[in-house]
């Protein structure tokens, strides 16, 4: 879509590769670029973005018009940007068709201009716009739980920022008037400037490749989160990943930086057995290699045993099962549950059994 990212160099920094969008700006190591001064006027940009303008039609690059931050927002140079499964999803009007809009969650840039108030970020810095924001003091914020700000959530259904307005427009054809853009997932980051509420950009050390910058900035991290901060997998575990994905292998990358010893891959496409081995993968399993399930072949590979935790990195829901079915928890948790056993003729003693304390499950038998 006009964004391939082209490798041109070392940057003189700590020898880090400089990712660029083939539209060829020029950076290296998280030098401001084009970086308007606090004090000087902020007008109003024209520059190409991905516009999407109706489901399923073909993504066009456009000129569009940027204007510049209003309070509390920071507009960023793009210096480069990936694509994620969701981006092919809002193509298709996910969560909601709001065309015309400008693509693009995952990315990074140089804050190119802030608006009034914002006193965290600063013209220069190498910003990741995220999709979820953070306030910092709502219950969700404070639990150390949960991500998930109450105040900044998802701005997946109105396609504009905080306010409830939008900061892009397009030139309706003759009529002389400019036509709203949506934007996608508070971000926009498919466009060479975008706007964005500062709560959802997080600054990061400008040493980080870029590219790297961009691949975490969604279902990379969504993997990793999973399995170190969520899952908390412990040295020793056994962890399952089902899928090999960008979420699947930040899974393997958690699981191996907690220390789990046996790291089991499981995807239909051979191809991913090296990627898997990369991210710290010990097995791989093609399911299609076998008429067993999923669970059976991660029991074959743990000896019976299950894995202590597993990951379903593909959202296709059929998988879910297959998924908890190779855990530990099949065989030695779930025995736990079993307290009593009745005949199927005497089911309605399994009804008082039911009222017991030391009751947790009835076994009807037939
Ligand atoms: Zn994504
Ligand atoms: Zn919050």
């Amino acid at each position: 879509m006009g964004f391939a990212m082209v490798e041109l160099g070392k940057n003189g920094e700590g020898g880090y590769g400089v990712w660029l969008l083939a539209r060829g700006m020029i950076a290296g190591g998280g030098a401001a670029i084009n970086c308007l001064k606090a004090e000087s006027p902020r007008p109003a940009i024209r520059q190409p973005a991905a516009v999407c303008w109706g489901e399923e039609e073909e993504v066009k690059v456009e000129e569009i018009q940027v204007d510049p931050p209003k309070s509390g927002e920071a507009r960023i140079k793009m210096l480069c940007a990936s694509i994620c499964h969701t981006d092919v999803l809002c193509c298709k009007g996910f969560p909601l068709p709001l065309f015309p809009r400008v693509l693009g969650h995952e990315g990074v840039g140089i804050v190119e201009s802030i608006g009034e108030g914002v006193r965290e970020l600063g013209e220069g810095d190498m910003v990741v716009p995220t999709y979820i924001g953070e306030c910092g003091t709502c219950e969700n914020c404070m639990s150390g739980k949960t991500n998930l700000c109450q105040t900044y959530p998802l701005q997946a259904f109105t396609g504009l920022l905080t306010d409830g307005t939008s900061r892009m427009s397009i030139n309706d054809g003759g009529g002389g008037g400019q036509t709203r853009l949506y934007h996608f997932l508070s971000c926009s980051t498919w466009s060479e400037y975008t706007v964005v509420d500062a709560h959802y950009i997080v600054k990061i050390d400008p040493r980080i490749p870029l590219p790297h910058a961009s691949f975490i900035s969604c279902g990379f991290a969504t993997g990793f989160g999973a399995a170190w901060k969520e899952a908390k997998v412990q040295k020793g575990n056994t962890v399952a990943v089902l899928g090999l994905g960008a979420v699947g292998l930040g899974v393997m990358e958690g699981a191996r930086t907690r220390g789990a010893t046996r790291i089991i891959g499981v995807d239909i496409n051979d191809t991913k057995r090296e990627k898997g081995m990369a991210f710290g993968m010990t097995d791989f399993i093609n399911p299609r290699d076998s008429d067993k399930s999923i669970s059976e072949l991660v029991m074959g590979v743990t000896g019976g045993l299950g894995v202590d935790y597993s990951f379903e990195c593909t959202g296709v829901a059929a998988l879910v099962n297959q998924c908890i079915e190779s855990t530990k928890i099949e065989i030695e948790k779930i025995d736990e549950l079993l307290t009593h056993e009745v005949q199927l003729e005497d089911v309605n003693k399994a009804f008082e059994l039911l009222k017991k304390p030391d009751c947790l499950k009835v076994l009807i038998n037939f």
